[in-house]
């Protein structure tokens, strides 16, 4: 029988199914232990649970405003005060999303046109150049510096043409685990000084941060506040990955663009949810303990693998850490990434599917949000590679 249409045009050529979803199918398949997909495999506070269900009891189950709970932004616009100095409007500049990868595609959507040129730093986070090619954007491409993830911001300046719409960054940075420091940000204000150019920083790891550094917040610089989308993601700080809750702060200006696309895209958020979210952020102690926390299973997964052939890449963000293996084998990323999951029983993922063109490093991308006992058992085995 005929099928219509009898064919289709991609918009997206180049891209299949997610490594996430091929690398977390053959652990399932292959009973492995599932280090690869970028999620907690411990239990979410009883407390916010409770919350969530209290008022869904309550009746709290309908459509919440389109710009997100009021109650939730307010909480949201005093811990940016209380964290970066930061003020912004919980009317204007505040709005709660489905997660982190809808505030990023929400913001490309609202400012990118064909053939706007959009910087991104590679390797980057799989969402991205997807969200800029289905606006018409093209993306451009600045290489994070191997063997450490840091940017050469002469790089980017020879990037940047009148073209030049949007810069996306990320930090604390996924896969890499490495930070922007206040440098970084100047830097990044200078260069955008003077242009129209828009930033969306990517910051849903903002209290996942090591060694006692700074989250340089782009909210920290009024020249790259002015400019920027700061996204945030409720998932990755509550160890609720599955409830897909984030938010995006941003100037008046920018954040009314913003709200023309998002009320389209999702309209408006989990409501019983947002409420619990609300109670739950005001009370500090929730959240302020996440960099000692996981720095700890950081350091205890470490400690365990310290005897093995993979060599460390350290680590200051984030909850993944990239081993390099070049001196186990010469296979590449993908293969031993599949090869480990398959008949040593551990699923990572090949820092390669970060990067347009496949870059291999030999590194492998480890998530340690993990409890104790998996983390264990996972290094048992590394240490036999
Ligand atoms: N940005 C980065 C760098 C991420 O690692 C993730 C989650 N893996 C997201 C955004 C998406 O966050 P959310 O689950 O809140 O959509």
């Amino acid at each position: 029988m005929a099928r219509f249409p009898d064919s289709i045009t991609s918009k997206l050529p180049q891209v299949g199914t997610t490594i996430f979803t091929v690398m977390s199918a053959l652990a399932s398949e292959h009973k492995a232990i599932n280090l690869s997909q970028g999620f907690p495999d411990f239990a979410v506070s009883e407390k916010l649970i409770s919350l969530v269900n209290q008022y869904m009891k309550k009746g709290c189950n309908q459509y919440a405003p389109m710009q997100g709970l009021m109650r939730l932004r307010e909480v949201l616009a005093q811990k940016a005060e209380f964290l970066y100095g930061a003020k912004y409007n919980p009317e204007t500049e505040i709005n709660i999303t489905a997660g982190g990868t809808q505030a990023i595609f929400s913001a490309i959507a609202a400012f990118i046109r064909d053939g706007d040129e959009v910087i991104v730093f590679e390797p980057a986070y799989d969402s991205y150049v997807p969200g800029v090619l289905l606006n018409g954007g093209i993306p451009k491409y600045a290489q994070l510096k191997h063997p450490d993830y840091h940017i050469d911001w002469n790089d980017v300046k020879k990037l940047i043409t009148h073209n030049t719409r949007m810069i996306i960054i990320n930090s604390p940075h996924n896969p890499s685990g490495s930070v922007l420091s206040a440098d970084d940000m100047k830097a990044l204000e200078k260069i955008t000084r003077k242009t129209n150019i828009i930033i969306i920083s990517d910051e849903v790891y903002e209290h996942l941060i090591y060694e006692g550094l700074q989250h340089e917040s782009v909210c920290r610089f009024p020249g790259l506040m002015e400019r920027s989308f700061m996204v945030g993601s409720f998932g990755k700080t509550f160890h609720a990955t599955g409830w897909k809750m984030g938010y995006v702060m941003a100037p008046e200006n920018l954040m009314a663009e913003f709200r023309k696309a998002h009320q389209f895209i999702v309209f408006t958020c989990n409501t019983p949810v947002q409420h619990a979210l609300a109670d739950f952020l005001t009370d500090r102690s929730n959240w302020d303990y996440l960099p000692e926390f996981y720095q700890k299973k950081r350091d205890f997964f470490l400690k365990l693998i310290r005897g093995s052939r993979f060599k460390v890449i350290p680590s200051y963000g984030t909850y993944f850490q990239l081993l390099d293996y070049s001196a186990i084998t010469d296979e590449k990323e993908t293969d031993f990434a599949i090869r480990m999951t398959k008949e040593m029983g551990v699923a990572s993922i090949p820092v390669s599917v970060f990067y347009h063109k496949m870059l291999d490093n030999q590194t492998l991308r480890f998530c340690f949000a993990k409890k104790e006992e998996t983390l264990e058992k996972a290094a048992k085995i590394l240490c036999k590679i």
